[in-house]
């Protein structure tokens, strides 16, 4: 498959300027549609025409890579042409007269990986990247795209391995090792297992950074649960109208706060629904509340506090959780119990005041902490490191050598798992698929 050379528009066809990536040993030979021969001039971006026979197709610019030093490892040509569907269809024929063929979805991107230019987490990253949709989700999968969880797993395998190989040594020479080779196994074992029991805990709330932080608004009708919805995402979404129960659902909307990528999940007041259609809503409300990050329990400050209010306050007491007193624009009259009201944010959806207060409170009862940007965000990785983290758990607890050695080879596993040295094709395969023609 390999010695294909492969080709793909890398950036959306109608614009001013396309840009066409080659990939491959032969991608050289793409200097028989140009007027000049750049592979003379590696990595000298030159103007040249894209001739077909006699006929000037473009002109355009392009550059030669040569393998290694580029980023699927092999040769590599990038031509900007001009947009138009017309032009680069044109060029894409010629091309494909040149023997190359059409590259798959991620194609250049798993090249890159198969020649060790990266590793998979970074692999992973590149699409992160592209598809990250706040300023620290981004931050963060470039961080990991330079390398930060490949160094955070290799520290941890070289504990592993330094393990491993006192066990060996103890294993092969049993008569020398008693004491001296095995000796650190339990500090060793031990400082892996924090690394990655920090890891993990940075990771659940670093997560957030890929998928969204996802808050919950509860309340009873009426209380201004889509008001706020809408006040938070800065636009009219939720129907807002003062008929109890017109949410009928749970409405999921994406929004950021301070470059933080936030899911704000609005759900049918939380009752006994009187039709099906609105028990549907209670229900699928209760499920959003088993993923929940965090909680908002909105109750209405102008009016004494309800049965329900109390019932949901009490009912969410252990979760992360704000309590939330809406429309402080009008005289109030709720008194909550003084402990809750001392932690309770004062708003008002319709005048849009308290909603700073708020998204900083959300934020610091939810939002990553400044260390996860660099740590691990992504869902298969801490599935794999929370295996590799049970194999260590395992090996501390082994009594015999040889069952400690399989134990950490199987946390060597999981972690190869995460940068790819240990991995299965099909996985390989799944991972790709995400990935747009052209990366
Ligand atoms: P929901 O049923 O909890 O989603 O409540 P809505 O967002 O539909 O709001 C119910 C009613 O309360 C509407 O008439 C809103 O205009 C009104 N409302 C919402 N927030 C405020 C607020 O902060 N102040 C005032 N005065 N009215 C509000």
């Amino acid at each position: 498959m390999r010695e294909d050379t492969i080709y793909a528009p890398a950036s959306a066809i109608g614009g001013a300027i396309a840009v066409l990536r080659i990939s491959g040993p032969k991608a050289g030979e793409t200097a028989r549609i140009l007027s000049a021969d750049i592979t003379k001039t590696p990595r000298e971006l030159r103007f040249v025409r894209v001739l077909d026979g006699t006929e000037t197709v473009d002109d355009s610019m392009a550059v030669f890579f040569p393998a290694p030093h580029s980023y699927t490892g092999e040769n590599m040509v990038e031509i900007d042409c001009h947009g138009g569907g017309q032009t680069v269809q044109h060029i894409l024929a010629l091309l494909s007269r040149l023997g190359f063929r059409p590259a798959e979805g991620g194609e250049f991107t798993r090249r890159a990986f198969l020649n060790g230019k990266m590793d998979l987490s970074q692999a992973e990253a590149v699409m992160d990247v592209i598809t990250a949709g706040a300023q620290q989700s981004l931050k963060a999968a470039m961080q990991q795209l330079h390398g930060s969880v490949s160094r955070e797993v290799a520290s941890i395998e070289s504990l592993l391995l330094d393990a491993l190989s006192g066990i060996d040594a103890a294993v092969d020479y049993p008569e020398e090792a008693e004491a001296d080779a095995y000796a650190a196994l339990p500090e060793q074992l031990l400082a892996a297992h924090s690394r990655m029991e920090r890891l993990l805990a940075d990771g659940r709330r670093g997560r957030v950074l890929r998928d969204g932080m996802q808050v919950v608004i509860l309340g009873r009708p009426n209380v201004g649960k889509s008001s706020l919805l809408n006040a938070l995402l800065g636009q009219e979404r939720a129907i807002v109208t003062s008929a109890a129960g017109t949410t009928r659902d749970v409405l999921d909307e994406r929004t950021s706060i301070r470059g933080v990528p936030v899911r704000l999940l609005d759900t049918a007041g939380i009752r006994d629904a009187a039709d099906e259609v609105e028990r549907i809503g209670v229900t699928r409300a209760w499920k959003a509340l088993e993923t929940a990050d965090i909680v908002l329990v909105l109750v209405d400050s102008s009016m004494p506090l309800a049965p329900e209010d109390r019932a949901l306050i009490d009912e969410t007491a252990g979760m992360t959780r704000i309590v939330v007193k809406n429309k402080s624009d009008l005289p109030c009259c709720c008194k909550l119990p003084d402990q809750i009201e001392a932690a309770a944010v004062a708003v008002s959806a319709k005048m849009g005041t308290g909603l700073e207060a708020l998204s900083e409170r959300i934020l610091a009862l939810a939002g990553p902490s400044r260390a996860d940007a660099a740590g691990i965000t992504n869902e298969r990785h801490l599935h794999a490191l929370e295996r590799a983290r049970l194999a260590v758990d395992s090996a501390m607890m082994a009594g015999e050598l040889d069952c400690t050695a399989t134990d950490i080879r199987s946390a060597l596993h999981f972690l190869g798992e995460i940068t790819g040295t240990d991995v299965d094709d099909a996985v390989i395969d799944r991972i790709f698929s995400r990935f747009c023609v052209g990366k």
